[in-house]
């Protein structure tokens, strides 16, 4: 299970965690590979509920440590644990399943590979004699686990000794990139951004505080001689980030090798599933008709347009990118808005079928059956307002007017019913009502816009 930020308003952010998501499930080495998001579906709070098998890995997908690997993962997943996490790992039973809570990938070992590949994109052929590398990080002086992951992989990258120095330096403490050319003496030098992904800081800062105006720059007048600089991409994005997650799982396993069991209840309700789906079925927004031993899903209001009319995918992979975003384009952080988009139909195997419907609606299989075997307990808003920390712990401060004006608002265009305040779902998709599906518990996307709410309230008292 790969955890990632996510976005509200982004759909880009989720991106790079699909492709690992994707890259690994290409290798086979695992029975399933699940992704789950702070700020989108599926969310930290369900994701454990979408695995198929008794025995999870779950891997943060961030650079470093900090606020979300130490304090939002584990308190979402229910680890029961908070604050730094030992190198070995975090190992607890959750429902009946062993989850094994690594440290984030940005701190394996394996990431001085990752450098030394983004350095040789650019200079492929790096020498003790002339080649110095930087290691650029961002540096903060609020997170000292960030700068110490920056100088542990310079070390081991001035260990191998391909380059004639190694420096560890940062955007916004010192020692700072800005100082490259004093600080450096080789005439050819290689910066390796340790960012998580392409964004405001490789492509425009950097280049512009340190005049980079290509991918190699000649300083000719730079101090100590004439230099070039080779500016590489983000190590984040590098395909060989797949291999430190290969590795993390691995050593998170120890020497048990393959274990777990297929989880019984997961299992229950995706027959459930399937046994509606055989007969044909309408769930959520998707119409689901059973075709000569295939299955055809589209959205219901495209029912008995001509299928040359629609747009065919072939993959749940195609069925989950193009459900994320609305038909003007808008990105989706929960799933069950009423805003699936059109214009599509997807042709798919029984067992493409169970992932398309996993990626349209996450979790909403898992909840639904468990709701109808009276075993789904909600969280009551209380409870979900008493558990944010950082920028959202104001949302403890919501009077129950405000919360219930917000959810007028953002939950009337949800296909959810809200168990969590107390509304009753007696007839779901599983019984023929294709919008009967359980909230259990108020998303991320509520409680951000409750928060909203309050700081706007606030901002009005003050003025
Ligand atoms: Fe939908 Fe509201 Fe539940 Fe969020 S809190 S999933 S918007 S019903």
């Amino acid at each position: 299970m790969l955890i990632g930020h996510g976005s509200h308003l982004n759909g880009e952010s989720a991106v790079a965690v699909y492709r690992y998501a994707d890259l690994l499930r290409g290798r086979g080495l695992f029975d399933e590979v699940i992704e789950g998001y702070w700020k989108e579906e599926p969310s930290l709070r369900q994701v454990l509920k979408t695995t198929a098998s008794t025995d999870v890995t779950v891997i943060p997908m961030f650079i470093s440590e900090g606020y979300f690997t130490e304090t939002v993962i584990p308190r979402e997943l229910g680890l029961g644990h908070q604050g730094p996490v030992p190198p070995e790992g975090i190992a607890r039973v959750i429902g009946g399943r062993t989850v094994r809570y690594t440290l984030p990938y940005g701190v394996h070992p394996g990431m001085a590979d990752v450098i030394e590949a983004r350095a040789r994109e650019v200079l492929p052929d790096p020498s003790p004699d002339d080649t110095a590398l930087i290691v650029l990080g961002h540096g903060t002086t609020r997170n000292e686990n960030s700068s110490r992951v920056i100088h542990e992989n310079a070390a081991r990258l001035r260990e191998r000794g391909l380059f004639s120095e190694v420096h560890a330096l940062f955007l916004d403490e010192d020692p700072r990139v800005s100082g490259w050319a004093e600080v450096t003496r080789a005439p050819r030098v290689v910066i390796v951004p340790f960012f998580a992904s392409e964004g405001w800081h490789t492509l425009e800062t950097i280049p512009q505080d340190l005049d980079l105006t290509d991918t190699v720059t000649a300083f000719p007048d730079a101090p100590h001689g004439p230099r070039e600089v080779y500016y590489a991409r983000p190590v984040g994005t590098h395909a060989a980030v797949a291999d430190v997650i290969v590795h993390l799982a691995e050593e998170a396993r120890g020497a048990g090798g393959p274990g777990g069991d297929t989880e019984r209840g997961h299992e229950a309700a995706w027959q459930a599933f399937l046994k509606l789906a055989r007969r044909g079925a309408r769930v959520g927004e998707l119409l689901i008709t059973p075709e000569l031993g295939v299955f055809e899903v589209r959205h219901a209001l495209d029912e008995g347009r001509p299928g040359g009319d629609l747009m065919t995918l072939v993959t749940p992979e195609g069925v989950r990118d193009r459900a994320r975003v609305t038909d003007g384009g808008e990105h989706r952080p929960v799933h069950t808005l009423r805003n699936l988009p059109r214009g599509w139909r997807a042709v798919l195997n029984e067992a493409d079928l169970r992932r398309a419907v996993h990626y349209t609606y996450p979790a909403v299989v898992e909840e639904t059956y468990a709701h109808s075997c009276h075993a789904l307990r909600p969280t009551p808003w209380a409870t979900t307002a008493r558990r944010q920390t950082g920028i959202y712990a104001k949302v403890q401060r919501a009077v129950p007017e405000q919360v219930e004006r917000v959810a007028g608002r953002v939950c009337a265009a949800c296909l959810r019913t809200r168990l969590w305040a107390g509304e009753r779902l007696t007839h779901s998709f599983l019984d023929g009502v294709p919008g009967g599906m359980p909230c259990a518990e108020a998303c991320t996307f509520l409680v951000a816009e409750v928060r909203e709410e309050v700081a706007r309230k606030k901002a009005g008292a003050a003025s």
